[in-house]
């Protein structure tokens, strides 16, 4: 199985000590999708920036 953590190019999900998803760094973040595409469980959804 593979999750979105593992796949971010950009390294935009940070995990904590125990390797769970804590946030999105939006800095790093280039909206790319694929983490959303990836998850099995459909946690992502992606939104067009500064729409809500
Ligand atoms: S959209 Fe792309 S760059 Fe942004 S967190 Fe997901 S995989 Fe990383």
């Amino acid at each position: 199985m593979v999750y979105a953590t593992g796949v971010c190019p950009e390294d935009a999900i940070p995990l904590d000590e125990e390797g769970k998803r804590v946030d999105f760094n939006y800095d790093y973040c280039k909206g790319c999708g694929v983490c959303a595409k990836v998850c099995p469980f459909k946690a992502i959804e992606m939104k067009e920036e500064g729409k809500e």
